[in-house]
């Protein structure tokens, strides 16, 4: 276990700058606690691999009324990146590699050149997408999702930190409710659903921030959420070098984030050097639902 490594780099780099360069989205109520030095993350709670009861897609789901309803009125306590719930870590001393497509204004591209550096490798690797993302790229996400080397799961509507208070992550406006937070995941996991033909089983918010509550109506909508224990592109903003180094530094057992969306960015270069030497190492790859 190395719930108390998690890197540093994640608190110090953040996981803004790949998704949300040019500012939050309009289609979300407005928050209604703005951004604050006090609100940064909690500090290390553990996180946690039990499993979900509410896994199978065919158990039916509340209804969006009644969720919202026994939501309403539960205040929370804590916020960050890293809570119970939040998976980090898969078994057996595995990597799970994770790469995000934000969407929105400046997060719309597509990194062929990193998708295409896995399936050279055949590294396998969970894919989370935004709604907005997959209006912008048809073409991609056809191809992406008819190969089975990646799992799709749901990086949110607007690409909203998770919260029932409106509290905000790196200047980004969380969801202003338990209403905001069920739309924001319900409504791009009912487009994945008719896309894919099935629903997505991993939900990633928006800067992967969360409330306890927001993370409860997750569950609800019979999703598990992804963490991470390791920022690999801390945001799309490292060199080459510093995702190679850093991807290739993952302790066993970890989850890695990065980005697919920033094909200027140092990723995909670094994934392509470090991915030969962690396959020479003998380290095995897997996507979150393995
Ligand atoms: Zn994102």
């Amino acid at each position: 276990m190395f719930c108390g490594r998690r890197t540093v780099l994640a608190a110090a780099l953040g996981l803004a700058a790949g998704c949300a360069r040019s500012g939050p989205p309009t289609s979300v109520a407005p928050a209604l606690v703005p951004p604050s030095p006090s609100q940064s993350p909690s500090p290390s709670p553990s996180p946690s691999l039990s499993p979900s009861p509410s896994l199978s897609s065919s158990v039916a789901a509340p209804s969006r009324e009644e969720v919202i309803a026994r939501y309403a009125g539960q205040r929370p306590t804590r916020w960050g990146t890293d809570l119970p719930g939040v998976v980090a870590e898969v078994p057996d001393g595995a990597l799970a590699l994770t790469f995000d497509a934000c969407g929105g204004p400046g997060g719309d591209g597509y990194d062929a050149a990193l998708i295409d550096t896995l399936r050279r490798h055949r590294v396998p690797a969970t894919l989370f997408l935004n709604a907005r993302w997959i209006d912008a790229n048809p073409g991609p996400f056809g191809d992406l999702a008819a190969d089975p080397l990646f799992e799709l799961g749901n990086h949110g509507t607007a690409h909203r930190p998770l919260s029932v208070t409106g509290r905000s992550a790196y200047g980004i406006a969380g969801t202003a409710d338990a209403a905001a937070a069920y739309g924001e995941v319900a409504d791009n996991a009912a487009k994945l659903s008719a896309l894919l033909g099935r629903p997505p089983r991993w939900f990633r918010s928006g800067t992967a921030h969360y409330d306890e509550v927001a993370v409860r109506i997750v569950g609800e909508l019979g999703e598990r959420v992804a963490g991470f224990a390791v920022n690999g592109d801390g945001g799309a903003t490292f060199t080459a070098e510093q995702v190679a180094r850093t991807v290739g530094a993952a302790p066993p057992g970890a989850v890695v984030i990065s980005h697919f969306n920033h094909p200027d960015a140092g990723t995909g270069r670094g994934y392509a050097q470090a991915l030969p030497r962690l396959l020479d190492a003998g380290r095995r790859f897997v996507r979150l639902s393995d």
